[in-house]
């Protein structure tokens, strides 16, 4: 699902907005450079001689941050299941190399019915994600979003699924929610390997159509995935 990206704040079990922290990626970005500065040190005054300020150059090392990959909410911070969600992300995020340098924001999803949600403002990369239910598939969804945000990826949540898709069949462990898909495929367990090479392959293909003007590109991925479904087990 995807987010405008106007400015978002999380609250807290308390009530209390737990605020907009996008500034701690943004400040992360920050690169102070190397100065210098002027220090006076005296000398004692010499017998009948008159002191001069004897000036020394001193060296202020201000070596910037190193840029953070993700920015977690207080509620990530907070939750149980951080380890989890860090690893998880950090695995999906690898498929992702457009994103090499980014800060991340990364909150949870709490609303009811929502897998996820991922920011559509270039100046704001963020996605949230559930504490509990988070698949491979839905972190690639949801990061795919960040792409179409940088206008890499066309706009609309079933193209985010198609690239979402083709970006590895390892990351397919979820059928994608918003392309039409045969009901067999959205078992809890999630698609096989064969399934989800399938998927891959056929996504790889529809977006390489696409580049050949194919305008029903998802409508003809959607079929070729219900007929090789329809001609039986994989
Ligand atoms: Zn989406």
């Amino acid at each position: 699902m995807s987010f405008p990206g106007s400015l978002r704040t999380e609250t807290t079990p308390t009530g209390r907005a737990a605020g907009s922290i996008w500034n701690i990626g943004l400040a992360s970005a920050y690169c102070a450079p190397v100065r210098t500065s002027l220090a006076v040190v005296t000398k004692p005054r010499p017998l009948r001689r008159r002191a001069r300020p004897l000036v020394l150059e001193q060296l202020a090392f201000e070596l910037p941050p190193p840029s953070a990959r993700w920015s977690f909410s207080r509620l990530v911070l907070r939750s149980p299941h951080q380890a989890r969600i860090r690893e998880r992300i950090e695995f999906v995020r690898r498929f992702f190399p457009e994103l090499d340098g980014l800060t991340v924001r990364v909150g949870l999803a709490l609303k009811r019915g929502v897998l996820g949600w991922g920011s559509l403002d270039p100046d704001r990369p963020g996605i949230w994600v559930r504490p509990r239910r988070i698949e491979h598939f839905t972190i690639a969804h949801e990061l795919t979003h960040l792409l179409q945000a940088r206008e890499l990826v066309p706009r609309g949540e079933r193209a985010c699924d198609l690239w979402a898709l083709a970006r590895s069949s390892l990351l397919i462990d979820a059928a994608p929610g918003y392309l039409r898909m045969p009901r067999s495929l959205r078992r809890r367990s999630g698609p096989t390997p064969a399934e989800a090479s399938l998927l891959w392959n056929a996504a790889r293909r529809a977006i390489a159509a696409r580049e050949q003007g194919d305008r029903r590109y998802l409508l003809n991925f959607e079929r070729e995935i219900a007929d090789a479904f329809a001609r039986g087990p994989l």
